[in-house]
């Protein structure tokens, strides 16, 4: 569809652009938290300003580490990736976060179940997707991993504020993002990281009752 292509075309771009400019801005940006985590050690009263200049410097390092995952030219290490370790390893480690906002990730993975994959892509991956599922103020997020016939199913099930058919049709264009703080690249990102693995992605959701991400991978 001509959307489709409004996209690729978007994503070519970016593609182009993305690599040079995110490179250009890391070594300010890293020159910069040192100046003000320099500031910040050295004066006597906590000045709020440079907290928030600190958390804006990492934001800016976020939009650029996005901008490179999704510009880099694939360097993919294919390896057999056992898909129930890298699950509980990001769970756990997204609980610790979710626990101060009163969330809850369970993770359901009791066998154990292997892809063709890049390790560091997927869990950057299932990051990006409970992270949304986080961020949309869901209280319990249930993460399931099960394998049907020659495929391996993900299912991210979040309680949180859900989405329109209007705004599903968006996900995954490059900086689509209804948050203040939002980058609207994670999804991008993660449909690209999917592609490479001959995976696929759906969306179910409601308004006001939660959204479920079921994503496939082919089994080993
Ligand atoms: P970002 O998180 O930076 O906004 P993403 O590409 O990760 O960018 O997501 C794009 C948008 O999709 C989000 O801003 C949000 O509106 C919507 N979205 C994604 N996942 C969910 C979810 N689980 N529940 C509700 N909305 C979601
Ligand atoms: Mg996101």
């Amino acid at each position: 569809t001509e959307e489709k292509l409004r996209t690729t075309e978007k994503l070519a771009v970016i593609g182009e652009l993305a690599a040079g400019i995110a490179h250009e801005i890391r070594n300010p940006l890293t020159s910069l938290q040192g100046f003000v985590q320099l500031f910040q050690s050295e004066s006597k009263t906590d000045n709020p300003l440079h907290r928030i200049m600190l958390d804006e410097l990492e934001r800016i390092n976020l939009i650029a580490s996005e901008l490179l995952v999704l510009s880099r030219p694939q360097e993919i290490a294919f390896t057999e990736t056992n898909v129930q370790t890298a699950l509980h390893d990001i769970v756990r480690l997204l609980n610790t976060e979710a626990s101060l906002y009163g969330a809850k990730i369970t993770l359901d993975a009791k066998e154990e179940l292997f892809i063709n994959g890049d390790k560091n892509q997927l869990k950057q991956l299932f990051i990006n997707i409970i992270k949304n599922a986080t961020e949309a103020g869901a209280s319990s997020i249930t993460v399931s991993l099960t394998k049907k016939f020659d495929l391996l199913w993900i299912e991210v099930k979040d309680d949180g504020c859900g989405m329109d058919q209007a705004r599903i049709d968006k996900l995954g264009e490059p900086f689509f993002s209804r948050k203040e703080k939002g980058t609207g690249l994670g999804l991008t990102v993660s449909h690209k990281i999917i592609a490479a693995h001959e995976g696929t992605i759906q969306y179910k959701s409601k308004v006001g009752q939660g959204t479920t991400v079921i994503i496939s991978f082919p089994a080993i």
